[in-house]
């Protein structure tokens, strides 16, 4: 049975399901999820992520987290972990880049949180030589000074949308119709958690909440305000989410949500003020737009270097990586970072208190 088929019994027993749900089975079930059955990633996938565009993102967010470890006083051991590794290029390109930082490598427990066994398969296949252990949660993340990165991690967990109806609010939910799965919306209910929501929304409103997103965010925080580090995380999204962000795409196109769960990759907008909120006692740093971060560390420089070794179409494709990398019109704005650090260091370098 498909995962459709299998969602729409599911429903027609026992009722509509929050988007939360939804979107943790399409992505995420067992046999029949969007991440645990296939590599998703490049040209052939159904997307392309920044360090899949260009070796550059990852070498520059390696040594701002090197340099990150260093000002810190280099602790050792720390860990090194990335959320959601993907084909593991970021980590390679990490490593590649941090290789000459004495003592970063040899302090170095490399720690990947990861759901899927497909995408584990992969980072382990392209960090072949280096120690890593995988892990399903931050929850256990070791409790040690943590360098962190997350890049397009956040945009795939769960959330729940609510419509503000004066001063409660409606669910949105999945229901079924016919052999369809449709959106509906549950019945008028008080959320005080979103009572913070209710100066900046009028009445139809739209948000997004992830508690996925908080929850995972929490572990982060807490690690770092104890024990020293920082966090780059990197997504699309604003400081403050609102309106309805879903959106399903599949081989490189945009396609219905709800049509055939599991064989679309589903993504929100992240909303970086809960990010940041839930990451206390951690300090964060001001929401920066992805190409402001990767020239303020030295991108344009990078790419002349690289250039250099470069003729015909590969030149040609090098220049357009910096420009997708970098440009207001393509990654540069809608991508944004966000760092998290200890009240008492910096920012890792390419970012501002
Ligand atoms: N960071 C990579 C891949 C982004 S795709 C890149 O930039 O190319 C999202 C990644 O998060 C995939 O590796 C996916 O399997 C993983 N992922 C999604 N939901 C997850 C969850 N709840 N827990 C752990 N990993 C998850």
């Amino acid at each position: 049975m498909s995962l459709k088929d299998t969602l729409i019994t599911r429903i027609t027993a026992s009722g509509p399901l929050s988007l939360a749900t939804y979107m943790a089975e399409a992505l995420l079930h067992p046999a029949h999820g969007y991440y645990t059955t296939r590599d998703p990633l490049g040209a052939q996938g159904d997307f392309i992520t920044a360090p899949e565009i260009s070796q550059m993102f990852g070498e520059l967010l390696g040594l701002s987290l090197a340099q990150s470890w260093l000002d810190q006083g280099a602790p050792a051991p720390f860990a090194l972990a990335e959320l959601g590794p993907g084909r593991g290029t970021l980590m390679a390109d990490i490593l590649r880049a941090t290789r000459s930082v004495p003592g970063f490598h040899a302090s170095a427990q490399i720690t990947l949180v990861e759901a899927s066994p497909t995408l584990r398969a992969a980072q382990i296949a392209t960090l072949d030589g280096h120690n890593i252990t995988h892990v399903d949660s931050t929850a256990q993340l070791p409790d040690a000074p943590l360098w962190l990165v997350a890049n397009e991690f956040f945009d795939a967990l769960p959330v729940r949308q609510f419509v503000r109806a004066g001063d409660a609010w409606r669910e949105r939910c999945v229901g079924v119709q016919g052999d369809a799965l449709t959106f509906g919306l549950g019945p008028e209910g008080p959320q005080p958690d979103l009572t913070h929501r209710l100066d900046d929304t009028k009445d139809n409103d739209l948000i997004e909440v992830s508690s996925a997103a908080q929850n995972a965010v929490r572990e982060v925080g807490g690690r770092i305000a104890v024990y020293g580090g920082s966090a780059l995380i990197i997504d699309y999204g604003d400081w403050r989410s609102l309106g309805d962000t879903l959106q399903a795409v599949r081989q490189h196109a945009k396609t219905d949500p709800l049509e055939s769960p599991g064989n679309a990759d589903l993504t929100t907008h992240v909303d970086f003020e809960a990010l940041a909120g839930a990451a206390a006692p951690a300090a964060h740093s001001r929401l920066t737009p992805q190409g402001v971060f990767l020239e303020r560390l030295g991108i344009t420089k990078r790419a002349q270097v690289l250039a250099q070794g470069l003729t015909g179409d590969a030149l040609e494709t090098h220049i357009a990586a910096h420009r997708r990398l970098t440009h207001p019109d393509e990654m540069g704005n809608l991508f944004k970072v966000l760092g998290l650090f200890p009240t008492t260091a910096s920012p890792p370098p390419g970012l501002s208190e």
